[in-house]
């Protein structure tokens, strides 16, 4: 699954690849450094369907990322010390990444952690309340899991009348683009309501699912209390928050922060949009996360750090790590800042 943003930079990865013009046009676009975002780190599952590939890096690449990092001479900081060194002015040292992890999965703790800990590279973990309490959804995993264990899909689609074969890995990951996207273009109810229906078909228990990717409250009190970890919120319940009105987008980002308070008694600083690209989270949802007191929020457009961003710290941009292609080459590329300077026209700021 991929947007055309997915794939403009995929494509531009591949002619950057061959003729290491990155390297020439670094200096001028790589900017101070980078956020970058992943989601899962666990072991290959080796599984030919497998739809949320992107989302998810071994534990071995990072591993490998991390000493890469270091050798090239990056600073790997934490989220309050990068937004220390916007906010001072000061002349830019060397280049930077933030390590963020998102949602709140066990793999962190299971497989991340001991490889931050071996590194000393402080990060920032993500969460969303609900599923750290088993309420919400992970809509995302439950569509996948029921793709994996339905022979043929019969689905209304935002209006539109789905009949697919569903038996071969192929033809599960068609079938998953198809529905995926045709969710993605309707409201929060229409998505909810098609992945229930395609989970209840399948027997999927979406309960236990959440219980068993996620962290509970007790391991990210337990997280939380970890000298390399800063705690962020990520909502209540994984919304689209631009789908949503006013009052209920501020209420997912005020009561994600509350509910992390009241639950393990930490004041969580910095926020995270779900889904965040441009139709999940805009300047309606910058001004809140500002308005509500949060330090800084993150997105997930793609895109490099620049002193400019002194101004938006509610709308930073963040780099995927991701786990469809896990080369030391294509995070160089990335760390070049180059494919998105052509991407935004050359524009630093997407606020
Ligand atoms: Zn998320």
């Amino acid at each position: 699954m991929a947007t055309w943003r997915e794939r403009a930079i995929r494509a531009g990865m591949g002619l950057f690849h061959a003729s290491g013009a990155h390297r020439l046009a670094e200096p001028f676009t790589r900017g101070l450094g980078a956020i970058l975002m992943f989601h899962r780190v666990r072991p290959a599952t080796g599984d030919a369907f497998a739809p949320n590939a992107g989302l998810e890096i071994t534990p071995q690449f990072l591993d490998s990322l991390l000493t890469h990092l270091r050798g090239r001479g990056y600073d790997i900081l934490s989220l309050d010390a990068v937004l220390a060194r916007l906010g001072s002015g000061e002349a830019p040292g060397r280049p930077f990444v933030v390590l963020t992890f998102d949602d709140g999965y066990n793999d962190l703790v299971d497989h991340a952690l001991p490889i931050l800990e071996r590194h000393r590279a402080p990060f920032t973990a993500y969460v969303t309340a609900g599923f750290a309490d088993g309420t919400a959804r992970l809509w995302w995993l439950e569509l996948e899991e029921a793709l994996r264990r339905l022979a043929r899909v019969d689905i209304i689609v935002g209006g539109r009348r789905i009949v697919r074969d569903c038996r071969s890995a192929r033809e599960k990951s068609e079938a998953h683009a198809d529905i995926y996207w045709g969710v993605r273009a309707g409201d929060e109810t229409e998505l909810m309501r098609v992945v229930t229906a395609l989970a209840s078909q399948a027997n999927v228990d979406a309960g236990r699912l959440t219980r068993e990717a996620c962290l509970d409250w007790s391991g990210i009190a337990a997280l939380a209390r970890h000298e390399l970890v800063t705690l962020g919120a990520h909502s209540l319940t994984h919304p689209r928050l631009a789908k949503l009105d006013a009052q209920e987008s501020a209420r997912e980002m005020a009561e994600s922060r509350a509910a992390i308070a009241r639950e393990i008694g930490v004041e969580a600083r910095h926020f995270c949009y779900p889904v965040g690209d441009p139709t999940s989270a805009g300047p309606r949802e910058f001004s809140t996360a500002r308005e509500l007191g949060f330090a800084s929020a993150v997105t997930t457009r793609p895109g490099m750090i620049f002193p400019e961003h002194r101004d938006h710290f509610h709308a930073l941009p963040r780099l995927s790590v991701n786990g469809g292609h896990q080369s030391l080459t294509a995070v160089d590329i990335l760390l070049s800042g180059a494919p998105f300077a052509l991407l935004n026209r050359g524009r630093r700021i997407a606020a």
